[in-house]
């Protein structure tokens, strides 16, 4: 199962627009258990498209593209196909009812050339666009004595991403045989990709599954990918690798799937009956914005305060003054002191508290950029943590920081130790010498 990606258009081509649709199709491809062979981009023209279609076919013997499907005279894309296969377009009527109704419910005339986008090549069948007007289709055609199947979607990314989620990948899989595909993303905190790397080295066999990894800053996945004979063995094997996956990464795994830590937390707390206030300094209020990001956040999230000079930390969360004096702001004894501050002013079970620089400017040799310190007060008790970053940005390290900082919550609510392990290539380390 090898599948060939084409990106169609004219901005493409002149760098305009990057092309995101191409790699969102690798990544699901390939998850779904199809070798990607390679990725082609032309302009919007019928020759150079041809030409791509002679070369992708060759290479593979699914071929999908996107973009060009749209009712102007630039979208070229379906009759340079029906070309390319050598057959005529037609009138789909079903698809033209549609576009029709589609136009009805938003109370415009249909424009005369929105009809073009129900001519699809004879012999094509028709894949639905429930996001847009343009529908998609799927048509066959022999290439050096076997079947190669050509798959035309819009460029447009949320259609294409809906459409290739609902029938693409559904159409091919049916038409590769009879394979069962599974996969399971892993989720991690704490870990660089290259952590996570060494951590995983042998864990999978290459007859086994394929692993890959994805870093979406500041999420880290790893995904297993497994084809099998049933979906009952690929479930089971799944199922086996899971044990073996989690027995490497411990508490690093905080969810199955692709899922925020700001989610993950978010859970806990409601399964706990658990609340909790947040005082930020360096991460400027971004541990607030993404626990708020979550639907029904006011169940356990009750006080979110910035609290960005030595006075607010003060007058706000009752820091005090002799504190900022002997250990500064970024230091674990002011942390303690905002997080214990920010749980009296809110009532909430749990106190977080972030400071750091940030940088570029006032990092010290004692404190360089990217020292951070994390606090969290609770009703019996309360830990702190100072770390090192490096020299990142800005938004970097504000970013690990409120990463970090939600960690914290989710370790404490499971029982988990609060000092994650430091297998790292760059160790978060411990600065015990600030403890109060
Ligand atoms: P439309 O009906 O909107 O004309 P279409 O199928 O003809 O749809 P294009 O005209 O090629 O698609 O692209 C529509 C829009 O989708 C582009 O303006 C661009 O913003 C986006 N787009 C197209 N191709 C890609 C791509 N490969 N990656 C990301 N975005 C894309
Ligand atoms: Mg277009």
């Amino acid at each position: 199962m090898r599948a060939s990606i084409l990106a169609i258009g004219d901005e493409i081509v002149a760098g305009l627009t990057t092309d995101t649709n191409s790699a969102f199709l690798a990544q699901v491809l390939r998850a779904s258990g199809v070798e990607v062979v390679g990725f082609l981009a032309v302009a919007d023209d019928v020759d150079a498209i041809r030409r791509a279609l002679l070369r992708a076919t060759d290479d593979a013997g699914f071929v999908v593209s996107t973009g060009g499907l749209g009712p102007t005279a630039d979208d070229l894309t379906t009759s340079a196909v029906a070309g390319f296969v050598g057959t005529g377009l037609d009138l789909h009527e079903p698809s033209l009812r549609i576009i029709e109704e589609r136009f009805r419910a938003m109370g415009v005339r249909m424009p005369p050339n929105n009809r073009k986008q129900a001519m699809l090549p004879s012999g094509s069948e028709p894949i639905p666009n429930r996001l847009g007007t343009a529908p998609g289709f799927a048509i066959s055609t022999d290439r050096n004595g076997r079947s190669c199947h050509i798959i035309c979607l819009p460029g447009v990314p949320r259609e294409m991403k809906r459409m290739t989620e609902e029938t693409v990948i559904p159409w091919i899989v049916r038409r590769a045989g009879k394979q069962h595909i599974g996969s399971r993303v892993f989720s991690t905190v704490g870990l660089t990709e290259s952590a996570l790397d060494d951590m995983l080295s042998g864990v999978v066999g290459d007859k086994e599954a394929r692993l890959s990894f994805r870093a979406a800053f500041p999420r880290l996945q790893t995904r297993i990918s497994i084809v099998g004979k049933s979906a009952e063995e690929v479930e089971s094997r799944l199922e086996a690798l899971d044990a073996r996956i989690r027995d490497r990464l411990g508490d690093h795994v905080y969810a199955i799937g692709d899922e925020g830590l700001e989610e993950t937390v978010g859970k806990l707390l409601l399964e706990k009956g658990s609340t909790l206030a947040v005082a930020e300094s360096c991460t400027g209020g971004l541990i607030g914005h993404r626990i708020t990001e979550v639907a029904g956040s006011s169940a356990y999230f009750s006080l979110g305060i910035v609290a960005y000079s030595n006075e607010m930390k003060t007058a706000l969360l009752e820091v005090s003054p002799r504190t900022l004096e002997a250990s500064g702001a970024v230091s674990e004894a002011t942390v303690r002191e905002m997080a214990r501050g920010v749980r009296k002013a809110s009532g909430a079970a749990i106190g977080l508290a972030t400071s750091g620089i940030a940088g570029p400017s006032g990092g010290s040799d004692g404190k360089p950029v990217g020292t951070v310190c994390i606090g969290l007060a609770w009703e019996t008790g309360e830990w702190s943590g100072t770390f090192q970053l490096g020299q990142r940005t800005r938004e970097w390290i504000k970013e690990m920081t409120a990463q970090m900082g939600l960690d914290a919550v989710r370790r404490y609510l499971l029982d988990a130790p609060l000092d994650p392990l430091p297998r790292d290539d760059r160790p978060p380390i411990r600065d015990r010498g600030a403890l109060s």
